[in-house]
């Protein structure tokens, strides 16, 4: 009955995947493999490239900064279809109207992520100085807030939940929209 259970898990993934990408965000220059990202491709299996290939992937795709876009969406993957085993023993405390949800989610979980990161990764350098820089250079999307964008939670009870929903499946709270 309860979904409290599910919830912790899904806390548990969708602060897992914000870390992810924090730490593919960083990686700079473009193309690097810094220990930090080392570990994420350990922990989701994910070969490493090659020392040339990518270094030509992240020139490719315009990257200017992180790990390179496929590395990336191998993790993701792997991480969503992590987040698809854990939770489907606790689909039966959900609902009907929940599960569906969670279906969704799910679904895009990996892209609308790799979307985000792409927007990020490829974004124009500003030129800024000083304290300008120093806020910048701060984790940007650490946080449950800053994630939004790829992963859309309640703020109430952190649940998934779709942009076009005006309450929440889970707890009933009333849902801002999303611009
Ligand atoms: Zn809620």
């Amino acid at each position: 009955m309860s979904a409290d259970r599910f919830l912790a898990e899904w806390t548990r993934i969708t602060t897992e995947l914000t870390q992810l990408v924090d730490t593919a965000l960083d990686v700079e220059p473009p193309g690097e493999c810094p220990e930090a990202w080392a570990r994420w491709l350990a922990r989701f299996e994910v070969p490493r490239e090659g020392e040339d290939a990518r270094y030509q992937q992240v020139r490719a795709d315009g990257q200017t900064k992180g790990a390179p876009l496929k590395e990336v969406q191998g993790c993701l993957e792997s991480l969503a279809r992590e987040a698809s085993t854990r939770l489907a023993p606790l689909r039966q405390t959900l609902s009907a109207e929940q599960a569906a949800l969670v279906e969704t989610s799910l679904h895009t979980l990996a892209s609308s992520a790799l979307d985000h990161y792409r927007t990020k990764a490829t974004e124009k350098k500003k030129r800024m100085f000083g304290a300008a820089k120093a806020l910048a250079n701060q984790h940007q999307y650490g946080g449950f807030k800053a994630s939004i964008g790829y992963v859309l939670t309640c703020a109430t009870c952190r649940a998934p939940r779709l942009g076009e929903s005006l309450t929440c499946a889970f707890c009933g709270g009333q849902l801002e929209g999303v611009s």
